[in-house]
């Protein structure tokens, strides 16, 4: 009993310091990654693979060099160096963060933190609205069209009438998983008057950038991710733009915000790339042959995907989330009431585990 009293006094403390938070704060939900222990993870748009036990043996060997006592380099300048040279773009235009989420922190803190706008083609990446809020920017949101491309005309009103500090264009989206079209990034870019970031954590599986565009649109910035193409857990994201950008946007970064580790990890498996390559086009041919025998499936309705994840939608999501979860396996639900009702998410992952979500699915759906 006095434990449950004392439980009390603290919660009622705590609301009344629950009530500093910032409202909105308070109205955002975290964004959140449920906990399941199954087999099958095909949730988080990771990459299957682990790494060939080559380069294994040498990151181990680059590892056990690492003096852990003393920090990390603060501009990271290996791993930039080796990133200026493979993409030819240069050095001091390149900007490494924790994540491409970090750099997304960045981006805002630096354009529109505390009064500024962003504007977001909406449903997309969860972060940009979150982090926006956060940092006090107000997020301007325009519904994507039926096939989940910008939505033209209206998305420039917004531009014309709003200014907006900063637009966030995921290209191939996250959740939706299509590019926008190339004409529309690019009459974007050309008509907004602020700084227009293409989000391209998922480029290495549709084949389009707008990397080399940097050259002729000053207010274009490119993020890029290690997450999705095989080393999610290294936690390093990429940023390119104009030098005179980049070096405004440092000055909010954290010093020693990419650890030691992940330097030494990175310089290991970005000088050892080819098997990347070979793992990206497997993932793109069976990106394809899950979207074939998922639009082949009665019930089950797929979006195109330029990713390596399939969006789909089904008559019950949470029916099917919870029976693919009995059967081992984890995809993301978005059910929610809007766009995304009844929506779910699969991420590509080796053939086989790709072939137990396909007979799962069509043994939940079948009649
Ligand atoms: C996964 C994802 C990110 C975040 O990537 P990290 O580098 O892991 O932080 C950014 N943008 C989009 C569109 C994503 O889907």
């Amino acid at each position: 009993m006095a434990e449950r009293n004392d439980n009390k006094t603290e919660s009622a403390e705590s609301s009344l310091l629950v009530s500093r938070v910032k409202e909105g704060i308070r109205k955002l939900s975290a964004y959140s990654v449920p906990h399941y222990h199954v087999e099958v993870k095909l949730d988080g748009n990771e990459s299957p693979f682990h790494l060939p036990s080559d380069v294994a043996s040498q990151v181990e060997k680059a590892l056990s060099a690492v003096d852990v006592n003393r920090y990390p380099d603060p501009e990271a300048l290996a791993v930039r160096d080796i990133i200026s040279r493979t993409s030819h773009f240069p050095l001091d235009g390149i900007l490494l963060g924790n994540g491409s989420d970090e750099l997304i922190g960045m981006l805002i803190a630096t354009f529109c933190g505390g009064s500024g706008s962003i504007l977001i083609p909406v449903p997309t990446f969860s972060m940009f609205g979150i982090t926006g809020t956060a940092l006090g920017a107000r997020v301007l949101e325009s519904p994507l069209d039926g096939a989940f491309d910008i939505d033209f005309n209206p998305f420039l009103d917004i531009i014309e009438r709003e200014d907006p500090d900063l637009i966030f264009l995921a290209s191939p989206n996250n959740p939706t998983g299509n590019v926008y079209s190339e004409e529309k990034i690019g009459s974007v870019i050309s008509r907004s008057r602020g700084i227009v970031v293409v989000d391209e954590a998922y480029s290495d599986f549709s084949g389009q950038t707008f990397l080399p565009d940097v050259k002729e649109h000053e207010n274009l910035i490119i993020l890029r991710t290690l997450s999705k193409v095989g080393f999610a857990g290294l936690r390093l994201g990429i940023l390119y733009g104009r030098e005179e950008l980049a070096r405004e946007i440092n000055k909010v970064r954290y010093p020693y915000n990419i650890n030691s580790l992940t330097q030494a990890t990175a310089g290991v498996v970005l000088e050892n790339h080819e098997f990347v390559n070979e793992n990206i086009q497997l993932i793109v041919r069976e990106r394809d042959r899950v979207y074939k025998a998922l639009t082949g499936m009665e019930g089950v309705e797929t979006y195109p995907s330029d990713a390596n994840f399939i969006l789909f939608k089904v008559g019950d999501a949470d029916a099917l989330f919870g029976g693919l979860i009995d059967r081992g396996v984890l995809i993301r639900n978005f059910n929610r009431p809007g766009r995304l009702e009844n929506c779910m998410r699969v991420t590509i992952g080796t053939p086989d585990e790709n072939d137990r979500f396909l007979s799962a699915v069509s043994e939940i759906l079948a009649p």
